[in-house]
């Protein structure tokens, strides 16, 4: 098991702060907040810092155990107006630090395009700087999007026709506990319509898992396998044994590198499979097809709001279902990722609810159901 110490965190923003870029606990990051509008150049101009969310629960998954998760925060501003836009730095994210997305955004200069507007040219730009560093670039695209919403004063899925009355129930998240823990934690999840839980650790761990949270509700199960079914008539075999327990879909039941026994297991699954670890970015989509049923997209995979909705795009295009996900992030990038969630088939969106330290309200759950407001951009507010 792996954990995230504070000790590290604080060493690594001693080390950037020595480099100059800006470091903020989220206390301090609520003076960056005070004006969306002020008098401004039409120059654009991006500032960044870092957040460390705090868990409320130990949060475990196959692999990894955390009890904080560290996020970069852009701001970009142009003529008066800033918008805002997050991405999380999970251990799974291999090699995304603090250290690394300062290295990162340190080397970004937007003051050589003239306007927000020229977004394909822009996110061109910042792909090309440096591969990889997905989430600082996802973290930089929606700062964009959410500014462009403000300068035209319209929320995002207003801007791309997504009708926010299709928006769906967002699943609440329970990891690998013990059965204490996991009933408990599933009593808590009451005002959600959607349980999901996180699978892939042996056999009877498994069932205990499904079994513990069928102990307390009915409700419907999303499973989500983490890759942790290394043999294909195994998962199988567990699909089978899931589907008589009412749960709605499985992601990323085997390795993400393993593309014929999925299909295997896709071919014969009586429940739609989702990729998650095998489906980053948009050029992975066509190379799904067949191979699994559906896609989840997570905006700090795929590069931000751009790319997703060219993935969503692509996957009507196919025919493939369509689930959104995220990490433990603040509001900001949660209620980014619920601006494309009218077209999804099922969203994991509950990262800010898992936080207790959250400097953002945006998208709300309303009796278990993604309710997005009228604000514009990604519709947020500092707390
Ligand atoms: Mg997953």
């Amino acid at each position: 098991m792996k954990n995230i110490s504070r000790r590290k965190f604080l060493r690594s923003s001693a080390i950037i702060a020595a480099t100059g870029a800006l470091v903020t606990p989220n206390v301090a990051c609520k003076r960056l907040f005070v004006n969306t509008k002020t008098s401004g150049s039409k120059t654009l101009s991006l500032k960044f810092s870092h957040m460390m969310h705090e868990l409320r629960h130990t949060f475990t998954i196959s692999g990894f155990s955390r009890d904080q998760t560290a996020a970069v925060l852009a701001e970009i501003s142009y003529d008066g107006y800033t918008g805002y836009g997050e991405g999380g730095l999970p251990p799974y994210m291999t090699g995304q630090t603090v250290e690394s997305s300062t290295f990162f955004l340190n080397k970004i200069d937007l003051s050589q395009f003239s306007s927000p507007f020229e977004l394909e040219d822009i996110l061109t730009y910042v792909d090309s700087v440096d591969s990889g560093h997905s989430c600082s670039k996802s973290a930089i695209d929606i700062a964009l999007h959410d500014l462009i919403g403000k300068l035209l004063d319209k929320p995002l899925y207003q801007l791309w026709g997504y009708n926010r009355e299709k928006a769906p129930d967002t699943s609440f998240t329970i990891g690998i506990d013990k059965e204490e823990v996991v009933r408990q934690k599933t009593e808590e999840a009451a005002p959600y319509n959607l349980i999901k839980v996180k699978l892939g650790v042996d056999e009877k761990t498994d069932k205990m898992l499904v079994n513990t949270i069928r102990s307390v509700t009915d409700k419907p199960i999303v499973v989500d396998a983490n890759q942790g079914w290394k043999d294909k008539n195994f998962a199988l075999e567990m699909i089978n044994w899931l589907n008589e327990r009412n749960v709605l879909l499985i992601e990323q039941p085997m390795p993400k590198n393993v593309f014929d026994e999925m299909a295997w297991v896709t071919e014969r699954s009586p429940l739609p499979t989702f990729a998650d670890e095998s489906c980053q970015r948009l050029a992975d989509v066509a190379k799904l097809h067949n191979v699994f049923s559906g896609i989840n997209i997570k905006l700090i995979k795929c590069t931000g709001l751009r790319e997703a909705n060219k993935m969503i795009a692509t996957a009507d295009a196919l025919g493939m279902k369509l689930m959104i996900g995220c990490t433990t992030e603040s509001s900001c990038a949660i209620s980014a990722a619920a601006q494309i969630s009218p077209k999804m088939y099922f969203a994991d969106l509950d990262g800010n609810l898992l936080i207790s330290n959250d400097p953002f309200t945006g998208m709300k759950i309303v009796d278990g159901k993604i309710t997005l407001n009228d604000k514009p951009g990604i519709g947020i507010s500092r707390i």
